[in-house]
C-alpha cells in the first residue's frame, strides 16, 4: 500500500496535504513532515500543506495557502470524515489519499491507509518513509517524533505497542536527537495554563461512577488568562487520579461560539458518545463541539452511565 501512495506522489506535480479542523501536534506534524520529505525526494514538485495554524504550534514550521487546484493530488491525514477536513475541497482534486490512525468512519479518498493500531500518524509516516524511496531528514524525523511523542500522550496510550518503540528507537540512534529542545517545544506552557491546571484540580467534579468533569466559562477562561483550545488541552495531564476513570473538560469557546467538549479514558469506550454527540474520535480520547452549557448534561449523564456499566462488569 505504501509502494501504491509513493507511485501517485510520482505521478502528481501538484500535492496538497490537508488534515483535521483543530490543530494538535501530530496532525499539524505528519503534515509538515511528508510535505518536506516529497520535497527532499522530488525537488521539482509543488506542494503544499494547508490548513488553519495555530502559534503554539509554530515550532513545527509553517503552513501555505492554495489558490487555482488544477490536477493535483490531495493527501488527507489524520482525519476519518471528510466534514473534519480542514480548509480542503476534495471535490477540486484528481486523486485522493487518506493516511490515518482513527477509527474508520467513512470511505472518501481513492486510497485509504488506515491502522488504528497506530499511536500516531506520525508513526505511519516514519514507516511510509523507511518502507519506500521517499526521503528523510534529521528536521523531518524530529517532527515526526514530537508529533508521536504528543499524539501517544508520552507513550502513555495503549496505542503504545513494541513497534512504536522500535521505530522511535531507531529514529533516535539514526540521528541522535536533543530530548531536552524537542520536549521543551512540545511540553512548555505558560505559567497561566499550569494555574488553571491547579484550579481544575481543585474545582473537578467526580461522580461516584468515576466520571470527572469540569465546565469552564469563558469567564473563568479570561481571569486565568487561558485560550479554550489550550484549556482543552490540559485534559491530558489527568490521567493517573485513582477515582476517575473517564474525565473530561468543558470549555467554552465564544470565538468560534461552541462549547469544547475534551474527553479521556483509562478503561471504557468513550467515541461512540462523542459521535452521538456529533464529535467522534478514539476510543480512549474523544472530543465533541456543543452549542451550550445546557446541551453538555445529557452527554455528561450518558458518560457516567458508561462508566458505571463499566465498573459494575469488572
Ligand atoms: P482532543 O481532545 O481535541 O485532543 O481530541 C481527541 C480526539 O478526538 C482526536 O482524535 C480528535 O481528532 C477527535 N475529536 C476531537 N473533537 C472532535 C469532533 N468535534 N469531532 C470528531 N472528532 C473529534
Amino acid at each position: 500500500m505504501f509502494k501504491k501512495i509513493v507511485k501517485k506522489i510520482k505521478k502528481y506535480n501538484t500535492i496538497v496535504i490537508a488534515r483535521h479542523i483543530g490543530v494538535d501536534p501530530d496532525a499539524m506534524a505528519s503534515q509538515i513532515a511528508l510535505k518536506e520529505s516529497i520535497k527532499l525526494t522530488f525537488p521539482k514538485k509543488n506542494v503544499y500543506a494547508i490548513g488553519m495554524g495555530s502559534t503554539k504550534f509554530n515550532y513545527l514550521g509553517k503552513l501555505d495557502k492554495v489558490e487555482d487546484i488544477k490536477d493535483a493530488l490531495l493527501i488527507v491525514l489524520d482525519t476519518p470524515d471528510k466534514r473534519r477536513i480542514d480548509a480542503a475541497n476534495i471535490d477540486l482534486y484528481t486523486e485522493i489519499i487518506k493516511i490515518d490512525h482513527h477509527p474508520y468512519i467513512e470511505t472518501f479518498a481513492n486510497i485509504e491507509y488506515i491502522d488504528a493500531a497506530k499511536s500516531s500518524t506520525c508513526e505511519i509516516i516514519i514507516d511510509m518513509i523507511k518502507k519506500t524511496k521517499l526521503k528523510e531528514n534529521k528536521h523531518i524525523a524530529e517532527l515526526l517524533f514530537m508529533g508521536l511523542v504528543s499524539d501517544s500522550n508520552r507513550f502513555l496510550f495503549n496505542n503504545t505497542t513494541s513497534k512504536t518503540f522500535l521505530t522511535v528507537s531507531q529514529l533516535m540512534k539514526k540521528y541522535d536527537f536533543n530530548l531536552a529542545e524537542l520536549y521543551a517545544n512540545v511540553y512548555l506552557r505558560p505559567l497561566s495554563e499550569v494555574r488553571l491546571q491547579g484550579y481544575i484540580e481543585q474545582h473537578m467534579i467526580v461522580t461516584e461512577n468515576g466520571l470527572g468533569y469540569i465546565k469552564l466559562t469563558n469567564e473563568l477562561l479570561e481571569k486565568f488568562d487561558v485560550d479554550s483550545s489550550s484549556a482543552g488541552n490540559l485534559v491530558n495531564n489527568f490521567n493517573f487520579i485513582e477515582e476517575v476513570i473517564v474525565w473530561a473538560t468543558i470549555s467554552e469557546d465564544i470565538k468560534n461560539e461552541v462549547i469544547r467538549i475534551n474527553i479521556r479514558s483509562r478503561g471504557p469506550i468513550i467515541n461512540h458518545i462523542a459521535e452521538k454527540y456529533h464529535g467522534g474520535g478514539h476510543e480512549m480520547a474523544s472530543g465533541a463541539r456543543l452549542q451550550s452549557f445546557e446541551e453538555t448534561e445529557s452527554l455528561i449523564e450518558d458518560l457516567d452511565i458508561v462508566c458505571k456499566k463499566y465498573k459494575k462488569e469488572k
